[in-house]
């Protein structure tokens, strides 16, 4: 039988299409990146993964850098 092989295959779509979104909070002042909403206005479009925001990214509330951000649960 097929049946074990295609259920795991099913497995595999559901983790791929179900990317979870993100947030990351700075932590001098509080303010939180979520990758779902981006930053439009700073050029970083909604969906933008936290590995893919520019290391010269800085908080656009008191301008930290990118490794103050802490990833939020
Ligand atoms: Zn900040």
């Amino acid at each position: 039988m097929m049946l074990e092989c295609n259920s795991r295959t099913e497995e595999m779509k559901r983790e791929r299409g179900n990317e979870v979104m993100r947030k990351y909070k700075c932590a001098v002042c509080g303010y939180v990146y979520n990758e779902a909403a981006g930053i439009p206005g700073k050029g970083i479009a909604p969906g933008t993964n936290w590995d893919d925001v520019p290391s010269n990214f800085l908080c656009p509330v008191c301008k930290a850098p990118k490794s103050m951000f802490k990833p939020v649960d």
